[in-house]
């Protein structure tokens, strides 16, 4: 079986590198693509785990980007093989790392001065490598400053909220040519999330560079995947796959079969990418 999407808690699954390899392991997962959200820290630590437990692990991430003013979730692949610029690459993701701890300092003192008893320590003890603005939702509602998440951003951590602080996070064309650089397949995440009709901005998609789309997701009904299979296949699209494991913060997703078996991703997928991929 193979799995080409998910998440450690080096981002925001619950399960640590060398435990998701365990778990893809148990599973009889032989091909396991990690994909943490603006992070490689989870493959660092979980390659000489995968070598050890005979799993094939492909270097993946799975990057925040805007496109026309909406959060669009992009797929890099094979991010780890020869040497196409991967240094860059990976200064690339150290530097908007930086730039969101940046954020979150601007963001705690904004806070502060609104009246929150709110610490970055706090909030980094809840996100460890990837603290970001649920994990000050989260502290909200903890400290009884808000019922809800959603009244925590509504009010306050929305971009157009009295707490919002700026934050520079790339456009999608630029992760797209951030990952082809770097020698890797960047590939659409989830499409059914995207909130627009899909077949009329794939082109400008591909335009960008973009060279893959995630046809099988655990979100996707089986109409949703004969689509994206169709719409891959009509652009000259690659194909990728996974369930998008969180652990237990979405226990109901299993790695490789998502939610009560509705994933089959076929086993030749993973053939095609590496025939594509720069060698
Ligand atoms: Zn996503
Ligand atoms: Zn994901």
């Amino acid at each position: 079986m193979i799995d080409l999407h998910s998440h450690t808690d080096e981002s925001d699954g619950t399960c640590s590198p060398a435990q998701l390899i365990g778990e893809a392991a148990r599973t009889g997962i032989h091909i396991l693509g990690m994909t943490d959200h603006d992070t490689l820290r989870g493959f660092d630590k979980a390659l000489p785990v995968a070598r050890a437990n005979g799993v094939e692990l492909i270097c993946g991430i799975e990057l925040s980007t805007k496109l026309h003013g909406q959060s669009v979730h992009l797929l890099g692949y094979f991010l780890n093989d020869g040497d196409h610029g991967i240094t860059e690459f990976r200064d690339w993701v150290l530097d908007m790392q930086a730039s969101r701890r940046d954020r979150n300092v601007r963001l705690v003192a904004r806070l502060q001065e609104l009246g929150f008893n709110i610490t970055l320590e706090e909030a980094e003890a809840r996100g460890r490598g990837l603290t970001g603005r649920p994990h000050f939702a989260q502290l909200m509602v903890e400290k009884g400053y808000v019922s809800t998440l959603q009244q925590a951003f509504d009010e306050y951590l929305d971009e157009s909220a009295k707490g919002y602080v700026y934050r520079r996070e790339p456009q999608f064309a630029e992760g797209v040519e951030r990952i082809r650089k770097a020698g890797g397949i960047a590939s659409l995440a989830h499409p059914v999330r995207v909130r627009a009709d899909i077949e009329t901005l794939l082109p400008e998609l591909c335009d960008v560079g973009m060279n893959a789309m995630e046809a099988y997701h655990s979100d996707h009904s089986p109409k949703d995947t004969s689509l994206y299979l169709a719409l891959a296949e009509r652009h000259g699209l690659l194909v990728t796959g996974g369930s998008d494991f969180h652990g237990a913060a979405k226990p109901s997703v299993r790695l490789g079969t998502g939610y009560g078996g509705n994933l089959q991703i076929p086993q030749d997928l993973v053939d095609r990418l590496k025939e594509a991929a720069p060698k």
